[in-house]
């Protein structure tokens, strides 16, 4: 879809109104006061939003993002693929957690920097004796990351999404364990579900 043909309606109506921001920014009524929004990767879908984010330059599939525990002793940044936001149902999830379910995002180790602060780990064992390290906040208990019990450097964080100051922008794609997922959770139609992992 050209520029040209923006008033052609929009063919994804739940993302309408992102784009209707992002057309106000493109003409100057809005103007950006950062870079644009990295939550037009959001809108892989979208052609005319996929044309307007390379137009700016940012990766398709790159989101920058930062965060910060509740009590703001540790801070990072990090880089991270909207796209593979997920939900997790596991009883474990839900313990670490102390909620229903646990909303994470993976990124590459070498695209987390930690500007301040420095986490506690807890090691999870798994009954398969799989280890996985917790690192939270050891002040104010803020989950912020897991990853497995390696030597550091080419690991898979998975990052807390609830520590991300974009948590609103980012969407969930996919959900795992559902089979242990709390039965009064409202159905969440758009977001794919495995029974496990
Ligand atoms: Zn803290
Ligand atoms: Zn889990």
């Amino acid at each position: 879809m050209r520029a040209s043909q923006g008033a052609r309606p929009f063919r994804c109506q739940r993302l309408a109104h992102r784009l209707r921001f992002l057309e106000l920014v493109n003409a100057g009524v809005q103007p950006p006061s950062s870079p644009l929004p990295p939550r037009l990767s959001l809108l892989l879908s979208c052609p005319r939003a996929r044309e307007l984010n390379f137009a700016r330059g940012n990766s398709e599939f790159e989101m920058k993002v930062d965060g910060a525990c509740h009590c703001v002793a540790i801070a990072f940044e990090a880089s991270i693929d909207p796209q593979k936001v997920r939900i997790c149902h596991c009883a474990d999830c839900q313990q670490l957690s102390g909620t229903a379910f646990r909303v994470m995002v993976p990124c590459a180790e070498s695209e987390f920097h930690l500007v301040s602060g420095n986490p506690k780990i807890y090691i999870k064992v798994a009954e398969s004796g799989r280890r996985r390290q917790q690192a939270f906040c050891g002040n104010c208990g803020s989950p912020i990351y897991a990853t497995s019990d390696e030597p550091p450097g080419g690991r898979t964080l998975g990052i807390r999404v609830g520590v991300l100051r974009q948590r609103n922008e980012l969407v969930p794609t996919r959900q795992y364990w559902f089979r242990s997922a709390v039965p009064w959770l409202p159905a969440m139609p758009n977001v794919v579900v495995h029974g496990t992992q």
